[in-house]
């Protein structure tokens, strides 16, 4: 009987996997890539292999299916599907936009290939500030994250950014309060406070640097700090212990843990590279509008 290490190299001729940074550990570690949202976009559309294993959540698979629509990209679990993506249905865009006919509609890529189809243009939290300022327009709808917005609102002063829809949040980056971030500042006095945007403005505030989960790995890794507090889901701490083994990593929020990012087992990561069944499928013209949304967005953070 073949070990499942050969077995997984064996699956992985015909397929790349790509895995987002809060996957549980061995899917990380059995991954060809593992990244943030923009970094896993920019992965997908070079892959020449027939298949994408995407572990992580609809939007992101959504988004490899629209950039390299020649491969057939699959999920682990095709019920893990975001819930602040969720948030934003399409035709409150729409709506937005008629109140807003001189706005600019930018969507953070954490939104359904539908909404995004409305955009005209994407983002993440790693480049929504570049993305913004690269824009003409004064007023921009932004969606669906009102913690990110806030984010960038203080970064794009000259900008009105109209949050949409009002409530838009990460049930998962909401969790932590100021005083557990008090509590550890406390507790680590030398420790560097890394926080992600999509946590609320009271906890923003708190942190050495505001940061996407790719900003994070890159000031672990440049820093000379040894000790640092993580603000965003715990996966990502799986990565940051194994490419800075001498440095140590303390969870802002232990129970900080994404339950749809969680969906993607172990198992069924296995049962998915071998039997290839969970399809990920947008249609055909919802995909040829949120590509070019997307598309811009790669352009403009170049
Ligand atoms: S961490 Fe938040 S934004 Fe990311 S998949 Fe989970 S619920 Fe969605």
């Amino acid at each position: 009987m073949i070990d499942e290490k050969t077995e997984i190299e064996r699956l992985k001729k015909d397929c790349i996997i790509l895995a987002h940074n809060y996957q549980i550990p061995e899917i990380q570690d059995a991954a060809d890539f593992v990244g943030d949202s923009l970094g896993l976009c920019q992965e997908a559309k070079k892959v020449d292999k027939p298949y994408i294993l995407f572990c992580g959540v609809d939007f992101m698979a959504e988004s490899a299916a629209i950039l390299n629509p020649g491969r057939t990209v699959l999920m682990p679990e095709l019920k893990a599907r975001c819930p602040m993506a969720a948030m934003l249905p399409a035709a409150q865009v729409r709506e937005a936009r008629e109140k807003h006919p001189k706005a600019a509609v930018v969507l953070y890529v954490n939104t359904l290939a539908e909404a995004r189809a409305e955009a005209d243009v994407t983002c993440t939290s790693a480049n929504a500030v570049e993305i913004i300022k690269a824009l003409d327009e004064e007023e921009i709808i932004f969606g669906p994250d009102k913690n990110l917005a806030w984010f960038v609102q203080q970064r794009c002063g000259d900008k009105k950014i109209i949050p949409i829809p009002a409530h838009g949040h990460c049930r998962t980056h909401i969790l932590i309060k100021r005083e557990d971030v008090l509590e550890l500042r406390k507790k680590y006095p030398n420790g560097e406070v890394l926080i992600h945007p999509e946590c609320t403005p009271e906890v923003q505030v708190l942190a050495d640097r505001i940061c996407s989960t790719e900003q994070m790995v890159r000031r672990a890794r440049e820093s000379q700090g040894r000790e640092f507090i993580i603000g965003t889901e715990t996966g990502l701490l799986h990565r940051l212990k194994k490419e800075n083994p001498d440095k140590i990593f303390i969870p802002a929020l232990k129970k900080m843990i994404c339950p749809t990012m969680k969906m993607n087992t172990w198992e069924k990561f296995l049962i998915e590279l071998r039997e290839r069944k969970n399809v990920v499928r947008v249609a055909p013209e919802i995909a040829e509008r949120a590509r070019r949304a997307t598309e811009r967005m790669l352009e403009l953070s170049k």
